[in-house]
């Protein structure tokens, strides 16, 4: 995704609070619980699967929910003026040194364990 997409969704997603008068509803604490919400209704499609998977024929659902959680994320990001791409780019960089291939291929154990 580009830097240009994330934007133009944000600008997007404030237009649509704001034809709603929504706003007065999205102070951050709000926003962040609506976040967690739409999150457990991803865990919800895995709920009850005895192998672990997405519920059967419940791609369309996970799709709508994983932009649902998106929507909240851009919400938030963009009231603390935050360019969500560029922060995760750079937790990719803090990743990429606490997990460097050498230690961390193979294991799922925490960086403070390898
Ligand atoms: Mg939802």
């Amino acid at each position: 995704m580009t830097k240009d997409s994330s934007e133009n969704l944000t600008k997007r997603i404030k237009n649509f609070a704001e034809e709603r008068n929504w706003g007065q509803f999205h102070d951050p604490k709000n926003i962040a619980l609506s976040l967690v919400l739409e999150a457990t209704e991803v865990l919800e499609l895995f709920q009850w699967t005895k192998d672990n998977q997405l519920q059967k024929g419940k791609e369309k659902e996970l799709a709508e929910e994983l932009a649902d959680v998106y929507y909240w994320v851009l919400m938030l990001s963009d009231k603390y003026g935050i360019d969500i791409n560029k922060s995760l780019d750079k937790k990719m960089l803090k990743n990429e040194k606490k997990y460097p291939v050498s230690k961390a291929k193979n294991s799922s154990k925490k960086y403070t364990e390898l």
